[in-house]
């Protein structure tokens, strides 16, 4: 049986998280695996933002950059078990690149912005990989960056599947086979010249498909601080419950309207090869884990619901109340396409044009500024998108009603409102 485990960051913030992890791991030592780390707690975010400062030279460069270094270093000396001063100098040194790198500012910015902020998952490798050494285990500790072949686009590189494929077929199957555990960084991959590349944000995941589908994983498993996939946000709700068997379909729908399960490029390779991914409950493993495959059966059975915070509606209406018709429609559409601004929900009516999108004062100014050119243009910002999907009367009751609805919007799946909740 080979086995693919995704442990994410936040998992592994804390010698508490680690610990449970290795235990896991201890678990399943004895049939072929591979773990594949993200960066631990919100180090991705503190990396772009060291990468900001530094674009910017910004005086508190220095400071945040020491604070993520202790931040790991103390996390470090919280492990049983590892020898913390080896272990130490080996991160120091990788902190030391990372340093180099924030200085060197020759780098055109997407190339920088990879090189720095795959730092979170060589860091976290290292530190995983030590510890399950530690722990007597036979580990290999195998950069990603000779495994996951890209393109150059980076900060979103496609994968080359092919030479990914004889990479993972020359190099870590014979590993697998010789029962090593390997661990591995999600996240990074590297394009021909060796430079570091990445797959998107949230790509760990995606690393753990791309593993899992070429060796034809019996399971490939994400571990999660919930039990599993939600029918909705459970900070947020508290009668959330647990969805046992959804479609990729569903799960794809699900991301797209802004649950954060697992994200669709993840799902389209197991999709395309019918393997199933399993969503398993980190804290409690030995829980049925939610199942993502083919099987449609249960899609409907639970209605579930999506919030999305921090929405802003534009409406735009013509200047002299002609109707906004195709063409005004292709001029609107070509300017948000042209600006990367991804529309949430969209509606026409004779002489208005409204659509929703993330609020982000950047994006608001460049709209503005395009469109008031040629159109009226009004905005309300600090809105909330609800989508409700497979819902029923009394669940849209329950979430909608005395709630003040600013536009609505219903098929046969999905009913989504938008407000100020
Ligand atoms: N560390 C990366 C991120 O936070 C990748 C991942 O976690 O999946 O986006
Ligand atoms: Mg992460």
């Amino acid at each position: 049986m080979i086995r693919v485990f995704k442990f994410g960051g936040a998992l592994l913030k804390d010698a508490e998280g680690i610990e449970r992890m290795v235990s896991i791991v201890e678990e399943f030592k004895c049939e072929p695996l591979v773990v594949v780390v993200s960066a631990i707690g919100k180090t991705t975010n503190a990396l772009e933002n060291l990468l900001l400062l530094a674009m910017t030279n910004d005086k508190n460069l220095a400071s945040e950059y020491f604070s993520l270094k202790s931040f790991h270093i103390n996390l470090i000396q919280s492990l049983p078990h590892v020898n913390h001063s080896e272990l130490i100098t080996e991160v120091e040194e990788l902190f030391r690149d990372l340093w180099d790198a924030l200085n060197n500012k020759n780098d055109n910015y997407y190339f920088a912005y990879d090189r720095i902020v795959s730092f979170g998952e060589k860091i976290s490798g290292k530190i995983v990989a030590t510890r399950l050494s530690a722990k007597k285990l036979i580990v290999e500790a195998f950069p990603a960056q000779t495994i996951i072949a890209t393109n150059s686009n980076f900060t979103n590189a496609s994968v080359d599947w092919k030479k990914t494929r004889y990479n993972i077929s020359t190099y870590l199957f014979p590993l697998l086979h010789d029962g090593k555990i390997i661990v591995t960084e999600g996240f990074v991959g590297s394009n021909e010249n060796g430079d570091t590349t990445t797959l998107g944000r949230e790509g760990s995941d995606f690393t753990a498909a791309i593993i899992g589908t070429i060796l034809k994983a019996d399971e490939i498993v994400i571990w999660k601080d919930v039990p599993g996939l939600m029918n909705a946000d459970p900070k947020l709700f508290d009668d959330a419950v647990k969805l046992d068997n959804i479609s990729y379909h569903e799960a794809i729908e699900l991301a797209f309207y802004g649950a954060s399960v697992i994200h669709p490029k993840t799902i389209q390779p197991l999709q395309k090869n019918n393997l199933t991914l399993q969503v398993r409950s980190f804290w409690e493993p030995h829980t049925t884990p939610s199942l993502i495959s083919d099987n449609t059966l249960e899609d409907d059975n639970v209605p579930k619901i999506i919030v999305k915070k921090n929405q802003t509606l534009l409406s735009i209406s013509s200047r002299n109340m002609d109707f906004i018709g195709e063409e005004n429609l292709f001029l609107i559409f070509k300017i948000f396409n042209k600006h990367k601004i991804h529309i949430n929900l969209m509606q026409n009516s004779v002489i208005s044009f409204s659509v929703c999108f993330n609020s982000d004062v950047k994006n608001q100014e460049v709209l503005m500024e395009a469109l008031s050119k040629l159109f009226y243009v009004k905005y309300n910002t600090g809105l909330t998108l609800l989508t409700l999907r497979h819902y029923n009367k009394a669940f849209l009751a329950k979430h909608t009603s005395n709630k003040k609805v600013l536009l609505e919007q219903k098929n046969r799946t999905t009913a989504q409102f938008l407000g100020n909740f």
